[in-house]
């Protein structure tokens, strides 16, 4: 075969959020035309217009630009071989089809829906492979009048010879469907309307498409496709290469899904996950760099990207390693890009309004919770305290902290912490050390527990003398006040 110029594409459906199975195609593609000099295309096929809403397009474009996967055609970028949406370019797919009809690769069939379920219903029966029966295959032009004078609306089926079609894919190897299971297949509705098969394979075409890696269950629809390609002449050697990617399974082996697995790019998004955590994880499910890494930044994945590379066998979704990525990922952001990434969490968590004096102080805390947390969604709660107006004790933690042990720590704290000129968190922490542990002789864990949900307000936060060093010291003291009222 002539080597042939990359061209890979990302077709979805978007009938809501794009899944992590979508991204993870997505991803794929990318990857692989960063990977060969290549092109990526990203084509919309919203032939189901009732599924397929213009807020669901609008979506998965700001999750592909969020994810930083840019495509060199497409929507709003445009390029040679466009339209790039599918409804756009129904006129194309009618031609084709009446292409077909003329070259009697196609018929038109006027079984209703309650002829081919009755039909199907006696398949069924008698344990014969469901499917078209070939009714229509061979009408006579009196036939079809009458069918039409009867006001029947008829689709178009392709007509499937006999035989089989086989394929090399390029994870799965040599791939055959005997024909007697793939029966003939609708191309248009009754409404002219073309159907998924018929629009993916003349794009396929059109567009130039020389790679197509998608998702395993689309395995089952590559007969039909490479059958449109055989009708609009195409040769088999410039039929695109196939490539079918593992599925994505939860932890319970099944089939991610919204039950075993949360399935949205958004919630992850939501959640305070980085774009480059989502797509190095996703990157791992059915890939490997190599050399047991599981560390890649996308340059790397573009530089080790093959298909080669890629695994037969199904990937399993594994949340706590996501988020082990995440937390490296954050953990590796400068305190600027760090900073970035925060506000918007903890303005929408209406911890702060953005003012300069919050900016900066959230600037001051956030290398203290930089190792702590792995994903950015926990920010709000981690830095509240040091910007609540009417600041408490968390209702779950007053018990904890009004117990007479507790008395006695924070009144030796208050005690030690008044006459200290220096309110750095190395000064707080030998003035606290040597009256709570070396001369009360408490755990450390007891002690400065309780001082942590007096000056914080939770059991949950970042490092208590860094944390008090930012709070500073009257609003310290204050609380640590009140907290011996409780
Ligand atoms: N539009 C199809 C889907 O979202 C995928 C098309 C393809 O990759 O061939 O399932």
């Amino acid at each position: 075969m002539v080597e042939r110029q990359v061209r890979v594409r990302f077709a979805p459906s978007p009938t809501g959020d794009l899944h992590v199975g979508n991204i993870r195609t997505a991803l794929f593609d990318w990857a692989y035309a960063r990977h060969t000099g290549g092109t990526f295309i990203f084509r919309i096929e919203d032939t189901d217009t009732t599924r397929v809403t213009d807020e669901y397009i609008a979506a998965a474009i700001d999750t592909l630009r969020w994810l930083g996967l840019q495509w060199d055609e497409g929507p709003e970028v445009g390029g040679a071989y466009g339209p790039y949406r599918q409804s756009q370019r129904l006129n194309i797919y009618s031609d084709w089809a009446q292409k077909f009809l003329d070259q009697k690769d196609a018929y038109y069939c006027f079984c209703t829906a309650e002829e081919l379920e009755a039909r199907r219903e006696a398949q069924r029966a008698a344990n014969v492979a469901p499917g078209y029966d070939g009714q229509c295959r061979n009408l006579s032009e009196d036939h079809i009048a009458a069918f039409r004078a009867e006001g029947r609306k008829p689709v178009i089926r392709m007509r499937m010879p006999d035989g089989q079609t086989t394929f090399v894919d390029q994870i799965r190897g040599e791939v055959s469907f005997d024909h007697k299971f793939v029966p003939d297949f609708v191309l248009v509705r009754g409404d002219g309307s073309p159907l998924y098969t018929l629009a993916v394979a003349v794009d396929d075409v059109m567009m130039k498409v020389t790679h197509v890696l998608r998702g395993e269950d689309l395995l089952s629809s590559t007969p039909r496709q490479i059958r449109v390609y055989q009708a609009m002449g195409l040769k088999d050697e410039d039929f695109p290469t196939f490539a079918h990617l593992p599925f994505v399974m939860g932890q319970d082996n099944a089939k991610l899904s919204k039950r075993n697995g949360e399935v949205s790019i958004a919630w992850y998004r939501e959640m305070g996950f980085l774009p480059e955590a989502i797509c190095n994880y996703l990157a791992l499910l059915g890939w490997s760099p190599g050399e047991d890494r599981e560390n890649v930044t996308m340059k790397e994945l573009t530089e080790l990207f093959t298909v080669e590379r890629v695994h037969s066998s199904p990937a399993k979704f594994d949340m706590k390693k996501l988020e082990a990525i995440n937390g490296d990922k954050i953990r590796a952001l400068n305190l600027e890009d760090f900073l970035t990434w925060s506000l918007p969490f903890l303005k929408n968590a209406k911890v702060i309004s953005g003012s300069e004096e919050e900016i900066a102080l959230v600037k001051a805390a956030l290398p203290i919770i930089q190792e702590r947390i792995t994903k950015l969604g926990e920010i709000p709660a981690m830095l509240k305290f040091l910007f609540v107006k009417d600041f408490a004790v968390d209702p779950e933690s007053v018990a904890k902290v009004s117990d007479v042990a507790s008395k006695a720590v924070l009144t030796r704290s208050l005690e030690e912490l008044i006459p200290l000129s220096e309110w750095t968190h190395s000064s707080i922490e030998s003035a606290l050390r040597s009256s709570l542990i070396e001369e009360m002789g408490l755990k450390p864990r007891v002690a400065f527990g309780s001082v942590r949900i007096a000056v914080t307000g939770s059991t949950i936060s970042p490092p208590l003398f860094e944390s008090m060093e930012l709070l500073g010291k009257s609003a310290c003291l204050e609380r640590i006040s009140s907290a011996l009222a409780l």
